[in-house]
């Protein structure tokens, strides 16, 4: 008989995965880190019983987090990740070959190293590439104190729960808009709208005074239950998010990325909100 995982991130919901083995049950120095295999979902990383990334579906989250920003903007030189520790988010930002400098804060060492000896398949060899800064320390001092500038600004942070919980208040997003280049774009993790309404409601809240265009975009990740999950979208560029089918073809193109999401119809249709999450982000 398989052994069970429950995660319990949505009051009176409970998900529960199989267990085919465990590689690593330990707590780290900031939170309690969990790999395991599961039938469906392949390796699966959670962090204090929520699931973060699985093999499986992580092609999702990273893609619509990492290109719908960089290829919006157009030329993207620097980019800022803060957490992201399984190193899948960086593995896509480095498939830019306009990116000459990724800086990546991550405050959980152990999350690097075990996604390297436990999830190949989702970090590749993107923690040896020349063009990363890795940073190890908490992500809002870190905007907090640094006076470099970004183009694009990607959170792929944990929930607001724990240590992830400064990178959703209104100090950290003013201080990632003032590590933005002009033109720059920040995108946030901002969890299942459906589930987690207020978490999305209150980023949009910190987002509209500071940004010309302010929204979020959707995609459906699997493993994120409850519908499709919402990432906050911020920038001083009016209009970007309607940015014609057209140019991001011809970018992509050019970019020649390899995809398993990503296109550039769906990119424009992320933004395509539906009443509820329209009510949550006006
Ligand atoms: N896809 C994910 C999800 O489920 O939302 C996020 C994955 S990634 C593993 C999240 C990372 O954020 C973790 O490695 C965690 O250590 C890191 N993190 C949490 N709080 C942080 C902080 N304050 N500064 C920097 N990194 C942080």
């Amino acid at each position: 008989m398989n052994k069970w995982v429950t995660e319990g991130l949505h009051g009176d919901l409970r998900t529960s995965y199989g267990i085919k083995k465990v590689l690593f049950d330990n707590q780290t120095e900031h939170q309690n880190l969990v790999i395991y295999e599961n039938e469906i979902y392949g390796r699966i990383m959670a962090l204090d019983g929520v699931t973060q990334v699985t093999e499986r579906d992580e092609f999702i989250y990273h893609e619509m987090l990492a290109h719908v920003p960089i290829l919006a903007h157009g030329a993207v030189q620097r980019v800022l990740i803060i957490g992201g520790g399984d190193g899948g988010m960086l593995e896509e930002v480095l498939k830019h070959k306009s990116v000459e400098k990724v800086t990546m804060v991550e405050i959980d060492r152990t999350v690097i190293d075990l996604s390297k000896e436990h999830l190949p398949m989702i970090c590749g060899n993107a923690f040896e590439d020349p063009r990363l800064d890795l940073v190890i320390t908490d992500g809002c001092q870190f905007v907090e104190n640094t006076s470099e500038k970004y183009d694009v600004i990607i959170v792929d942070s944990t929930d607001p729960i724990g240590p992830g919980e400064v990178l959703f208040t209104n100090n950290f997003y003013t201080r990632c808009k003032a590590c933005l280049r002009k033109g720059g774009v920040l995108v946030t993790q901002n969890g299942v709208p459906f589930h987690q309404a207020s978490e999305l409601k209150s980023t949009l809240r910190y987002f509209r005074p500071i940004f010309a265009e302010a929204t979020c975009y959707m995609a459906s990740v699997p493993t994120y239950v409850g519908g499709a999950m919402a990432f906050g979208w911020g920038t001083d560029q009016q209009g970007l998010k309607d940015i014609s089918l057209d140019v991001l073809e011809a970018r992509f193109r050019r970019a020649q990325i390899d995809t398993g999401y990503y296109t550039p119809e769906v990119h424009r249709a992320a933004f395509a909100l539906p009443g509820y999450v329209q009510r949550l982000v006006a």
